[in-house]
C-alpha cells in the first residue's frame, strides 16, 4: 500500500474528535511533505535537533509536537514554535518551559507524562504522585507553561489486557485531575495515548490524541 491508502485507512479508524499525531521521526522531509499534501498537519518528533531542522524545511502551518523525552537545556530551541510538548516528566522541566515561555511571551502547551508501563525505561510521574503534583503551588502558579492534559505509554507487550489496564489507569487519572476544575486547568482536555500497535485500545479507553509512526510510514 502507498501512503495515500495507508493514511486513509488509519484515518477511517480514528474518530473525528481524536487527533492523529503523525510520528515522522527518522523519516525524511519528502515523506512528511507527502502526508502534508494528503491534508495531515500535526506531526510528532522525538528529538529536538531533528524537529528544528524539519521545522525550518517544511511548511509553516505544520503543528509540530515534541513527543520524546526533553532535556532542560534544549527547551529554548523548541520554545518559539512547538505546538505541544507531550512528555513533561518533572516540575523542573515544567519550570524551564515556563521560563522560556516568559522570555518569548508565548504560552507553551504541555502534557504531563505518567509512567503507566511495567518497564523501568519509560519516563514519567508515577500515578501516586499525580494528585499532589496538581495541588502544588508551583504548578498552580504557572503562567506560560500551560498544562493541556496527560500522556503515557503502555508496556510493549502482546498482552492486550495489560495494555488496556494501563490505559484505563491513565484515563482514570486524567478524569480525576479534570474533575478538580481548577482555573489553571481550563485547557486540560487532552489525553495522549496510543501508538501504532495499540491505538485502537487507547481510543476505546478514552484517548483524545494518538501518536502513530510505523503503521503510517512503514518500518523505521
Ligand atoms: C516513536 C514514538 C511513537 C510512535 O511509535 P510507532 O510505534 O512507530 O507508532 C509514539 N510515541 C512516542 C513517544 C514515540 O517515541
Amino acid at each position: 500500500m502507498g501512503l495515500t491508502e495507508t493514511f486513509n485507512s488509519i484515518k477511517s479508524k480514528i474518530p473525528a474528535d481524536v487527533t492523529l499525531v503523525a510520528v515522522s521521526k527518522t523519516y525524511p522531509t519528502e515523506v512528511i511533505q507527502e502526508a502534508y499534501d494528503l491534508g495531515q498537519r500535526v506531526f510528532g518528533e522525538n528529538r529536538v535537533q531533528e524537529l528544528t531542522a524539519k521545522y525550518e524545511a517544511l511548511p509553516k502551518d505544520i503543528e509540530w509536537h515534541l513527543i520524546g523525552h526533553l532535556q532542560k537545556n534544549k527547551v529554548k530551541y523548541v520554545a518559539p514554535f512547538v505546538k505541544l510538548i507531550h512528555a513533561v516528566d518533572s516540575l523542573e522541566l515544567l519550570q524551564t518551559i515556563e521560563n522560556e515561555g516568559r522570555k518569548l511571551n508565548r504560552k507553551i502547551p504541555c502534557l504531563i507524562q505518567i509512567h503507566i508501563a511495567k518497564e523501568d525505561t519509560k519516563f514519567g510521574l508515577s500515578p501516586v504522585e499525580v494528585s499532589a503534583f496538581f495541588e502544588s503551588a508551583a504548578v498552580k502558579n504557572l503562567a506560560f507553561a500551560e498544562i493541556h492534559g496527560l500522556m503515557g505509554m503502555a508496556t510493549f507487550t502482546d498482552n492486550l489486557a495489560q495494555v488496556a489496564g494501563e490505559f484505563e489507569t491513565l484515563a482514570k487519572l486524567f478524569e480525576d485531575v479534570k474533575s478538580k476544575s481548577h482555573s489553571y486547568l481550563s485547557n486540560f482536555n487532552q489525553l495522549s495515548m496510543g501508538m501504532s500497535g495499540d491505538y485502537a485500545i487507547a481510543i476505546e479507553k478514552g484517548s483524545t490524541m494518538v501518536r502513530i509512526g510505523s503503521a503510517l510510514f512503514g518500518k523505521r
